[in-house]
């Protein structure tokens, strides 16, 4: 049964559209966003669906088909709410002074929860575009990007970025987005690995983010510390890096330093390699990438640094961890005939470890959220 089918089923009578927003992954620019950096995501085929029909007594009513259990009813204007609806709730509070009334909300998606892929900002921009167009308002996609990271950031309590409601709202087939973390401005790159007969493998290590332990929250500290020595706004702001590595005394801080500065660059350079149509030679950059991730901000995971070794021993060109660090995902470049081997070799390198199997995930760059019906 479909998510139309169920809604009609759930709240006895049929739904007005169906929108459906993706999820992301970040092809490079890691721990950049936070710096007033660079970053490159792509929107993926997987998404969150959101059902939905108006209501006229001013009540949001939000169900999940991932969540199970309740309908959570609460007031549009305000009202306590907890745990997933807090994402919708919040979106709509978001917009309740832009004009939206009520609504009934059905949830259905086909990407995994917490596995960095941003299936959070999927839900906030599949709820966000959902009332936006039932009710008539026109918000134009880039403030309802920055509505949506608001959403995050005061209802659900998550000082999320602008990268993963943007990818998830502005992206389009066979490109990904640059996104100036700084200005907001976004630009289209051309990103299509199956026509340069290659194939980007996402794989989640299945190694779970509990091991974070505040780590995520000391590099945004350490980063900022380090702007703040170097006498700039952002760690985007340094230009003369040898400079401001001979000018800090902490080795852990020239560590964080290195890499942000490094990685701005790095996502300059897959931008001009794509728009070259050079997109294999992105490989070493992505490899590149994750040796300053493991190295320099030292945010990798045993699991993640076994299939870049794994990969690129099998022939790959290159691949690096996405997201935060400390568990999650890894994407992987690779020739599309290489593909087989190189996914055989990584399962055989979890093996060998005794590991969970990794879960591979079809990464072709995908259309942002739109409606469907
Ligand atoms: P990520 O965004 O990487 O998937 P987050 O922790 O930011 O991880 O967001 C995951 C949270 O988003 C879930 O814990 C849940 O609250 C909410 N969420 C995502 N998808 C759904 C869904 N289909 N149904 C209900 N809640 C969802
Ligand atoms: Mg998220």
């Amino acid at each position: 049964m479909n998510v139309r089918e169920r809604f009609a089923e759930v709240f006895g009578r049929p739904p007005e559209g169906v929108w459906r927003a993706p999820g992301r992954i970040n092809l490079i620019g890691e721990h950049t966003d936070y710096n007033d950096g660079l970053v490159l995501p792509f929107a993926l085929p997987m998404g969150v669906s959101v059902a939905a029909a108006r209501r006229d007594d001013g009540v949001l009513e939000v169900r999940s088909l991932q969540a199970g259990g309740e309908t959570v009813r609460v007031p549009v204007a305000g009202g306590s709410v907890s745990g997933w609806a807090t994402y919708p709730v919040g979106m709509a509070w978001v917009l309740h002074e832009y004009g939206i009334g009520g609504a009934s909300l059905l949830v259905d998606s086909d990407l995994p929860q917490g596995a960095g892929l941003s299936s959070s900002a999927a839900l906030l921009c599949a709820t966000g575009l959902a009332l936006c167009d039932l009710y008539g308002v026109e918000v134009e996609r880039p403030e309802l990007a920055r509505l949506a990271q608001r959403a995050e950031w005061d209802f659900a309590g998550v000082p999320s970025g602008l990268m993963d409601p943007s990818a998830s709202l502005l992206a389009t087939a066979g490109h990904a987005l640059m996104l100036d973390c700084r200005s907001g401005l976004s630009s289209r790159v051309p990103f299509a690995p199956e026509e340069a007969g290659l194939t980007l493998l996402a794989i989640d290590t299945r190694a779970g983010h509990t091991l974070a332990d505040g780590g995520y929250a000391r590099r945004r500290a350490e980063c900022e510390r380090a702007a703040g020595l170097l006498g700039v706004a952002a760690l985007r702001d340094v230009k003369d890096l040898a400079g401001a590595l001979g000018s800090l005394r902490d080795p852990v801080l020239r560590r964080r330093v290195q890499h942000v500065v490094t990685e701005n660059h790095r996502v300059e350079a897959a931008v001009g390699l794509l728009r070259a149509g050079a997109a294999a030679e992105l490989g070493a950059l992505l490899t590149a990438s994750h040796l300053s991730l493991r190295d320099q901000f030292e945010v990798s995971w045993p699991q993640a640094d076994a299939v870049v070794d794994a990969a690129t021993r099998a022939g790959a060109r290159g691949g690096r961890m996405v997201g935060g660090g400390f568990g999650g995902s890894v994407i992987v470049l690779t020739a599309a005939d290489r593909a087989e081997r190189t996914r055989a070799a990584v399962e055989e390198a979890f093996a060998a470890r005794g590991w969970a199997a990794p879960a591979f995930l079809a990464a072709t760059p995908s259309q942002g959220a739109r409606r469907l019906a």
